[in-house]
Order: structure tokens, then C-alpha cells, then sequence
């Protein structure tokens, strides 16, 4: 049955009367309820860290705040945490408990450029003007992360579960870098199941091919300067080379397969007119349904590059910033994660949420029907999109699922400033500690209950049939650290001015 809003405040009270009165419960473990009543506890702390993240508003790579508190709230609850790893600063792994299962847990905390919006207006307005901000909710996401797996640590103790809990920390989700590098080094190979937790208009999860695989790299020309005007026939124009790879790759989309994509910008054409430029740098982005087809529209945009510089006598080096595999999520775990979802149920929201709600749905111009009330029943498989997540290759190393918690607002545009008007609010704080809970439920059932992992295996067995995982990523590419360095340097000192002043506190 799905849980209402009213149904889930029966569970809280269920909840507290199993650990106060010791009235028996009818259908959650005294496990669930602990975890549930941890997460309620700690809902104070889940919005402050939510809270902070937002005012951080750090681009990949350059989330040094936000990791910064994360792991020190990790290892003040007792998880030993690696910093650093795969050669991300921002990336981390913290661990609890030995042994089987090892149960993996992951997210992303990274901003997007010029996504500065102040929450809880339904009108766009900078916190700092043109600064990084986030407009999607992976600050929420790092809260439901610590959060959910701080309540599930505090269950293993209590109860003396066995297994692992291994949380990850993923940097720059936006430009697709940090988990193919995580699996391609290793860290997943000893893990049963993961999950992944994301921001959502509504507590869910699905199964099926969610995202498309992807390939994205720096196609960059070297020539020779000369003067534009005075001895044009002296140089070797690099700029030229990046205009004819455009051509070719427009001449190119026609005979694309259905679902393939190609889209670029040009992060480097020249200084000034009168000097040819010797240098300049294309960055493409290529994508589709299978990472076999990813991979061979790459090779396609490699030859025609290799054109471009045959016919304007320059060079071209190639470097993969990023390739990724489509994401698939699970079955089984999505049947877990799915009976958790509607034991916790949606938040009530209050009539001021909802008015909120539906004056951002009107004022970015879509649908306009307020706040989910309700969670919805499982579905799948569902049919494959054409955006990407980093998170493919470990959908397709082991098993992987998905919770949706709902922190912002349903058919709002991601990326727009209507995507971070919510993100700091009630709403988003609400979302948060449905979440927490969520993964915190399936984290136990996973770690407690065999039957769950195996569901999750068997049903993997046939999701992946005959594919060979085999990383996409170049085996000797390291990660391109310096990519948001100067614009986050750039905004920072203004940004820090809006920075939360409490410290989150779990209990
Ligand atoms: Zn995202």
C-alpha cells in the first residue's frame, strides 16, 4: 500500500511508542524503527549540513567545504575515512563494520556555474551575482548521505549487525568525472550492492536504463601564430581546425543511430584577431544508449578532428576528461528500496509548502500542481533517457539502486534558477529526512536480511546478460583537477560572506 502523509505520522508515532512503551509494532522491526526514530532526532542537523552545502555552492572538483564537513561528521560518528582517493582532494570513503555483505552507498555535492538563487523566493535573484550555486539539490543530496548512513552505523552498533559500510563521496557529478575513476582504481571490488541517493520532486525509486553512456573530451589544435593581416600565409591556424571539426561533426549527425548525441563548446579559440591563434581547444561531449555506441561515436568525432588537422596542417592531441557507462538500476533493490519508501511515506507538507510550490511551478511555466502528497508505486523498466550520471559504472560493476527523495520542487527545470528556489527551505529539509530514512531502511534490510542481496544479484545476472563491463575510461587518465579551480577562486571570498554559522551536530 503507499503510505500517505498522514500515514507516515501513524508510523512516527509507532515508531516512538516501540522504543518508549514497548507496545509491539505491527509491521516494522525494532531495527527500522530505531533507524527511523535516529534520522528523526537528527533532523535539526540534516537541514543545518543541507543548509551549508547550499551556501557553499562549490563547482567539481572544488568542493572542499563541503567535504571538509562531511568527513569530519563521518569520523566524529565513528566511520574511518580515506580522503583523497583516485587523486580527487574532494573525494573520500568511509568505513564501518568488516566482513559480508559489503554494502556501498554514494553521492554527488557539487554546484553548477552561475546558479546562485536564493531560496525561498519564487523569483530568480542571486545570492551573489553570476557566482556557482546549486540549482539541482546535491546539497541535499550530501545531507541524506551523512544522514542515512550515520542512522544505519548507530543500527550495526546497536543491534550488532555484521557486514561493511562503505560511503562514498563523489566529486564533480556535473562534468561526469569522479566514479568511473573509482571503479577502474578498484574501490568497488569488494562491494555486494550499492545505492545512490538523489534529489527528486518525489520519495521513489525505479528500475531499468536510466542514463545513456557518455564520452567527454578536450580536442585541442596546435598550429602557428603569425600576424592576421600582415603575414596571414605564415601561419597554421588552430582556430580553422576547430571550425572544420564543427562542420564534419554537423555533416556527421545524420547518420547518427536513434538516441546518439553529440554537443560541444569552444573553451579556447585565440586571444586576439590580429594574432592566428596556434592554439585552440574544443570540448565535445558524446553520448549513447550503450557505452559500446559511446565509444564508437568518440572514435568517429577522434577521425574527423584528425581531418580537421590534415586540412589546415596542424596537429590535435585528444584528451578524455570523462566516459562514462549508462546507468541501470536494479531490480531488486529497487523492490526494497520500495517497500521502504512506502513505510516512511511523503512528508505532510504544510498549506504554505504547497502555495510555494505551485508559485515557482507558475512562475518558471510548467505544470503547475504543487507538492507531491504521495509516494508511487514501483515501476520499471523504464525507458532509457539521454542525459548521464558518473554513477553508470558502478551500476554495471555491481548491483545498484536509486533512492529519490523529494527536496525540490516536481517539473521544475534542474540548472535554472526555479531548480534552486526551494533548496534551502522547509521543503527541501523535509525531503531530506524522508530520504535519510529511506536509505537507512535499506541499508539494514540489505545488511540484515540475505534474502535482499541475493534478489539483487540474481536480478543483475540477467539485467547485464552478455555485456562485459570494461571501464570506458583510458586506463592511465588522471583527473582534470584544475578544471573549476579559477572560477570557484574567483567567487569564493564572496560567497563565504553567506556561509552558515552553526556547525551540524548528530546525536
Ligand atoms: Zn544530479
Amino acid at each position: 500500500m503507499t503510505a500517505t502523509a498522514n500515514d507516515n505520522s501513524l508510523v512516527v508515532r509507532k515508531t516512538s511508542m516501540t522504543m518508549d512503551a514497548e507496545a509491539p509494532a505491527s509491521n516494522i522491526s525494532e531495527i527500522k524503527s530505531f533507524v527511523l526514530d535516529t534520522v528523526d532526532r537528527n533532523a535539526k542537523a540534516i537541514a543545518t549540513l543541507s543548509d551549508s552545502i547550499f551556501y557553499f555552492g562549490e563547482l567539481g572538483m572544488e568542493e572542499h567545504e563541503t567535504a571538509g564537513l562531511m568527513t569530519g561528521l563521518l569520523e566524529e560518528s565513528g566511520f574511518r575515512v580515506e580522503r583523497g582517493i583516485s587523486g580527487f582532494p574532494t573525494g573520500f570513503c568511509a568505513t564501518y563494520g568488516s566482513g559480508k555483505p559489503v554494502v556501498a552507498v554514494h553521492t554527488e555535492y557539487d554546484s553548477n556555474p552561475n546558479n546562485s538563487q536564493v531560496s525561498g523566493v519564487a523569483e530568480y535573484k542571486n545570492i551573489v551575482p553570476d557566482a556557482p550555486g546549486h540549482c539541482e539539490g546535491h546539497n541535499v543530496n550530501a545531507a541524506v548521505l551523512v544522514a542515512g548512513v550515520i542512522a544505519a552505523k548507530r543500527a550495526m552498533e546497536k543491534f550488532g549487525i555484521g557486514g561493511t559500510l562503505k560511503v562514498f563521496g563523489a566529486p564533480a557529478e556535473e562534468q561526469l568525472i569522479s566514479r568511473p575513476y573509482y571503479v577502474r582504481d578498484g574501490w568497488f571490488d569488494d562491494v555486494d550492492v550499492a545505492l545512490h541517493n538523489h534529489v527528486d520532486g518525489a520519495l521513489r525509486t525505479v528500475f531499468g536504463p536510466t542514463h545513456s553512456a557518455a564520452v567527454s573530451a578536450y580536442f585541442t589544435f596546435h598550429g602557428e601564430t603569425s600576424h592576421a593581416s600582415v603575414s596571414p600565409w605564415k601561419a597554421r591556424d588552430a582556430l580553422d581546425a576547430v571550425v572544420l571539426m564543427d562542420m564534419g561533426m554537423a555533416q556527421y549527425r545524420e547518420h547518427m543511430e536513434t538516441d546518439m548525441r553529440a554537443h560541444r563548446v569552444i573553451t579556447h579559440g585565440g586571444d586576439q584577431p590580429n594574432t592566428i591563434p596556434a592554439k585552440a581547444t574544443v570540448w565535445w561531449t558524446f553520448r549513447a544508449p550503450t557505452a559500446e555506441g559511446a565509444r564508437k561515436v568518440f572514435e568517429r568525432g577522434r577521425k574527423i578532428a584528425e581531418g580537421a588537422a590534415m586540412m589546415t596542417n596542424t596537429t590535435v592531441s585528444v584528451d578524455v576528461m570523462s566516459a562514462v557507462w549508462p546507468v541501470y538500476m536494479n531490480q531488486g533493490l529497487a523492490e526494497v528500496i520500495q517497500q521502504n519508501v512506502e513505510l516512511i511515506g511523503m512528508p505532510a507538507w504544510t498549506a504554505e509548502e504547497n502555495e510555494f510550490a505551485r508559485k515557482l511551478q507558475q512562475a518558471c511555466g510548467v505544470k503547475v500542481e504543487g507538492l507531491q502528497q504521495s509516494t508511487k508505486p514501483l515501476s520499471g523498466p523504464v525507458r532509457q533517457g539521454t542525459p548521464s550520471n558518473d554513477s553508470g559504472d558502478i551500476s554495471y560493476k555491481v548491483p545498484m539502486g536509486r533512492v529519490a527523495f523529494p527536496s525540490n520542487i516536481p517539473n521544475v527545470p534542474y540548472h535554472h534558477w526555479c531548480g534552486g528556489a526551494a533548496l534551502a527551505s522547509s521543503i527541501a529539509h523535509k525531503g531530506a529526512v524522508a530520504g535519510a530514512k529511506s536509505l537507512a531502511a535499506t541499508v539494514v534490510d540489505l545488511l540484515s536480511d540475505p534474502k535482499w542481496v541475493a534478489r539483487a544479484k540474481e536480478t543483475f545476472a540477467t539485467q547485464v546478460g552478455d555485456v562485459v563491463y570494461r571501464p570506458l575510461l583510458p586506463p592511465d587518465q588522471k583527473p582534470p583537477l584544475d578544471l573549476n579551480r579559477k572560477a570557484m577562486e574567483a567567487f569564493r571570498p564572496k560567497m563565504r560572506e553567506h556561509y552558515v554559522k552553526e556547525r551540524p551536530r548528530f546525536v
